[in-house]
This record gives structure tokens, C-alpha cells and sequence, in this order.
């Protein structure tokens, strides 16, 4: 299948490791351009070098390093890149905890990285989309804004804020009617740092070894796994091709089964 966007230019946030440059290898597999950030210039020049590669000399790449949380930031990010076609929304998660513990700086801190930092850029882009007749915004949300994880509050929350405005906005005809569409993927349990980081916190919370917790954790997963990085990046190319234009306002969840309800 054609994906027929050769040569479109997308935005990657978050995107030196786990399901952001999964993500972007995908894209440039397509023969998409990028400009991808991340906050350590290290790995996200390693994560370029990665995917010009995998774009086999038929794009660019180019990366923006620092915070995507800072306004500076972002508006480096849109300058780095001559059109916005494809937006992919993406940082890293609020640490677990428990609500009394969290005061006001924590709850702003996560509503801006996982809630205020899509909508700003969703709000510097899709307007020039719709002018030019083609945009597709992905934001990464989670698995736990369809099954909230009581210890991930700051999650559940801001990436709940956040579907609730893209399910208004992804409907309105001024975007809808002109192909552009805005969606969101939830991930599962994916083989990434995060998630080991979130395994070895629960292995020390309880004490016993951070396999026993693994296995734990992937005997929820139907699939009897946790996913690849590579298997999401496959879903959110999907969505940013010519053949997606009918698909929007959606969540969809990559899960390996294991959200156990019929939708
Ligand atoms: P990861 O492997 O830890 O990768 C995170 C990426 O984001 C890195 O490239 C990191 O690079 C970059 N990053 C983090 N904070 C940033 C910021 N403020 N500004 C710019 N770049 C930033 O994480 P992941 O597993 O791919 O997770 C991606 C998102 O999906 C997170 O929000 C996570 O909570 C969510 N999620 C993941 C899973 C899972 O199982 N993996 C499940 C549900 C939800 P630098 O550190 O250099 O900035």
C-alpha cells in the first residue's frame, strides 16, 4: 500500500528513544523529512543519524534539542521546518505518585507537558494545514486515559484534558472538511525506557525482583508480551497517509488485548 506521502515534512517531538522515534523511523520509511527533538543533544544526533539511514538518502533530518514543555522550544521546532504537514505530540510522562503528595507546580508541570504543549502546537499548525488541503496531527497519549492506573493521577489527568479538547477540535469542519484529521494513539505496555523505569519502581515499592514484576505485568497482556516501538510507529504512519483522511477524533488503543472491553 501506498502511504503517498513521500516527501512531506513532519514534526516529531520526543523523538531520540522509545515510541517517539519509533514513530519517526516509521515516517521516514515513508520517505517523510523530519525535524525531531529531544532535551540531550547526544542521543537525539544519534537518533538523526538513525533515521536519515532509514530514510536511505532520500530525506532530511534535522533536530531541534531542548524541552518541548518551553515555548522557545517549540517555536524553534516549527521554524526548523519549512511546512508542517505531520504532527506528532509526544513527551515524556508525569512520575507516579500519590495525589496527596502533589501540589499545585506538579499538576501545572504535567498539564503543560502532556495537555498545554499539544494544544499550543495543534494551534500554531493546523490552520496552514487546512489552507494547503492536507495535515495529520498523532498525539501519544496512553493506555490510561481509557483504563486509568490510580498511581499515574497526573497522567490520567492531563492526558484526559487533552482528549477531550482534540475530540471537539478534530470535528470541526474548518479542519475536518479539509483533510486534515487529528488522532490519538494509546500505548500499552511498551518495551521502552519508560517502562523499565516504571518496572523498577514497582519492583523497590514491593520488594521483589524486577522480572518477577515483568512477568507479572505481561501475564495482563493477551499478547503475552509487552510491544515493540516499532509496532507503534507502524500504526502512527498509518495515520499520517493519504489513506487515513477519514479517520479522526479517534483513540486508538495498542495493547496487545489488554484493555479487556468490547470497545
Ligand atoms: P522513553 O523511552 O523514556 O522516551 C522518551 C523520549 O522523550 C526520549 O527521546 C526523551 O529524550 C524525550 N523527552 C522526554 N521528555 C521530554 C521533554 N520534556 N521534551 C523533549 N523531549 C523529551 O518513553 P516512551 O516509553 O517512548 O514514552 C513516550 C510517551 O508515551 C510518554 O509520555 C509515556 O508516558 C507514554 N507512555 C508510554 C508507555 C510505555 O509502555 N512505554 C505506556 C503508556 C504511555 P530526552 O530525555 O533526551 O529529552
Amino acid at each position: 500500500m501506498d502511504y503517498a506521502i513521500a516527501g512531506r515534512w513532519a514534526v516529531v517531538c520526543a523523538a531520540s528513544q522509545g515510541l517517539g522515534l519509533g514513530c519517526a523511523k516509521a515516517l521516514a520509511a515513508e520517505g517523510v523529512n523530519l525535524v525531531i527533538n529531544a532535551r540531550t543533544v547526544a542521543t537525539l544526533e544519534a537518533a538523526a543519524a538513525e533515521l536519515r539511514s532509514v530514510g536511505g538518502g532520500r530525506i532530511e533530518v534535522r533536530t531541534v534539542a531542548g524541552d518541548i514543555a518551553l515555548p522557545e522550544v517549540r517555536q524553534a521546532l516549527l521554524q526548523a521546518c519549512p511546512q508542517v504537514d505531520i504532527l506528532v505530540n509526544n513527551a515524556g510522562g508525569p512520575p507516579p505518585g500519590d495525589f496527596r503528595d502533589w501540589g499545585r507546580a506538579e499538576w501545572v508541570k504535567a498539564l503543560e507537558q502532556n495537555m498545554l504543549t499539544p494544544i499550543e502546537l495543534i494551534k500554531a499548525t493546523v490552520d496552514a494545514m487546512a489552507a494547503r488541503g492536507f495535515g495529520r496531527v498523532v498525539n501519544i497519549t496512553s493506555a490510561a486515559v481509557k483504563a486509568p492506573i490510580d498511581t499515574l493521577g497526573l497522567s490520567n489527568g492531563a492526558r484526559t484534558g487533552l482528549t477531550g479538547f482534540v475530540a471537539g477540535l478534530a470535528r470541526q469542519p474548518r479542519l475536518a472538511q479539509h483533510n486534515v484529521t487529528i488522532n490519538n494513539l494509546l500505548p500499552g505496555a511498551f518495551a521502552t525506557a519508560r517502562l523499565h523505569k516504571n518496572l523498577e519502581a514497582a519492583a523497590q515499592a514491593s520488594g521483589q525482583p524486577l522480572e518477577a514484576i515483568a512477568e507479572q505485568r505481561r501475564g495482563g497482556i493477551p499478547a503475552g508480551r509487552f510491544g515493540q516501538a516499532d509496532e507503534f510507529g507502524a500504526a502512527c504512519a498509518f495515520l499520517c497517509s493519504a489513506a487515513a483522511g477519514y479517520i479522526t477524533g479517534q483513540n486508538l488503543l495498542i495493547d496487545g488485548g489488554a484493555f479487556p472491553g468490547t470497545f
